[in-house]
């Protein structure tokens, strides 16, 4: 299968897929353009603990295609809870359609409008660039807000400790016992 590699893009001529499933393993230890993607996302803040490996299949389904794939990777996470960073393991999986972008002059007012209201990604000419489609998934394979773990206990909002590694005693003082519901009262009735 010819695979052009040219510095970030990662593109697939459509006239080297074959009949049926193409499929595709990238590994970022081993494939340039996508160590160049891991450098570029830790340029960003993204820390990747682990090698970025993405498994597609392409399917030809006329008159456009059909993309199944895998991103499986680490990065470094600060959990939304109690602010320490946790290495996130990410294992996602996506389905997209791709379709070629109708030249101009099949082009009209009525076929955009449509074509915009379907969940397809498209592409120019007769290759097709997996580069933006990993760099997409990669983002959106990472939720807005992750946590270390599903019951994080967070952090005291009075005395700051991390509350996964000890208790502390700021909630008991602050609870009501009858004597401070007493003083309440008596407060209240003052005024
Ligand atoms: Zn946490
Ligand atoms: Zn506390």
């Amino acid at each position: 299968m010819k695979r052009v590699e040219t510095g970030k893009k990662m593109k697939v001529a459509l006239s080297s897929l074959v009949e049926g499933k193409n499929k595709f393993h990238f590994d970022s230890q081993k494939e340039e353009w996508l160590k160049t993607l891991v450098s570029e996302l830790s340029s960003q803040g993204y820390k990747l603990q682990s090698p970025l490996v993405v498994t597609m299949e392409l399917t030809k389904v006329e008159p456009e295609f059909y993309l199944q794939g895998m991103i499986d990777f680490s990065v470094e996470q600060n959990c939304s809870r109690c602010a320490e960073n946790f290495p996130l393991i990410v294992n996602s999986t996506f389905e997209l359609a791709l379709a070629k972008i109708p030249s101009i002059k099949y082009r009209s007012a009525e076929v955009t409008e449509e074509t915009e209201k379907l969940d397809v990604n498209f592409f120019e000419g007769n290759e097709i660039d997996l580069n933006p489609i990993v760099v997409e998934q990669f983002f959106l394979s990472i939720p807005y807000q992750s946590l270390c773990k599903v019951n994080c206990s967070g952090v005291c909002h009075q005395c700051g400790t991390n509350l996964n590694n000890k208790p502390c005693h700021c909630a008991e003082k602050t609870s009501l016992t009858p004597f401070s519901v007493l003083q309440e009262i008596k407060l209240f009735k003052q005024e």
